[in-house]
């Protein structure tokens, strides 16, 4: 197969060894999130004189709209690149291109990324598909990539603990707020995955964070559900305004 099709860079088409690698030119042109960033949100820091690093928005009390963090919601995020135009790329690949060799590749960032919020008693979730889009997509790329996950960490996988009962409009070009409104109530928990959530640590697994307003809907329900903790995944986040200087 590899002599008809061989295995080409997720991001730069260039040859190489092994279908889903990326080539080492693709290595440079990613922006990887590394520290220091905010502790609870992941935000990325220029640099970073407080100690412990947690930025103005998930130090403000709950409820504050710009934060991603909430005691009822999210408690940590953890991102593997900042979201651009090759990272772009990546996650449509995911998407669109039916490019599913390069999730195993690209979970390996993720659990790279998310070292320090994961557990061996992790329970994995992926954000849901509303089942309209799913049988127009034939895939969910979150759940594929938390199945990838799964295999790395060992976590537990609950797949179908998060339903989306409401199809929402796509979130492209809709404002944070319009985001909010667009998810909220869409996502309820499966009856059945209710019991193995209980004082569970949550792992949410998406692929991209735009204003974070799907994870911070799912995230309340999983507490709501009595989750003890729940941290966010995503393969890159949006990045406002350059990286913050605190
Ligand atoms: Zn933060």
């Amino acid at each position: 197969v590899d002599a008809i099709l061989p295995p080409q860079c997720l991001l730069t088409n260039e040859r190489v060894q092994a279908h889903g690698d990326l080539s080492p030119h693709a290595w440079q042109m990613l922006q990887f999130i590394d520290r220091p960033y905010c502790q609870k949100c992941g935000v990325p820091f220029e640099t970073s004189s407080l100690k412990p690093p947690i930025c103005g928005p998930c130090t403000a009390p709950d409820g504050f709209a710009g934060a991603l963090t909430a005691s009822d919601g999210l408690d940590r995020v953890r991102a593997a690149l900042v979201y651009d135009d090759h990272s772009a790329k990546l996650a449509l690949s995911l998407k669109y291109a039916d490019r599913l060799d390069g999730a195993a590749a690209l979970a390996r960032m993720m659990q790279r990324a998310a070292a320090d919020i994961t557990a061996p008693d992790s329970l994995l979730v992926p954000v849901p598909l509303h089942p309209s889009r799913l049988r127009a997509r034939r895939y969910n790329q979150a759940a594929i990539l938390a199945q990838h996950l799964a295999t790395l960490t060992q976590c537990d996988l609950a797949l179908t603990a998060l339903l989306r009962h409401r199809a929402t409009p796509q979130q492209q070009g809709l404002s944070a707020k319009g985001r909010e409104r667009n998810v909220r109530g869409a996502f309820r928990i499966n009856k059945e995955s209710q019991p193995s959530l209980k004082g569970r640590r949550v792992l949410l697994v998406d692929d991209v964070l735009t204003t974070g307003s799907t994870l911070k809907a799912c995230a309340k329900v999983l507490k709501r559900a009595g989750a003890a903790e729940v941290n966010g995944l995503v393969l890159a986040r949006v990045v406002q305004d350059g990286k913050m200087t605190i």
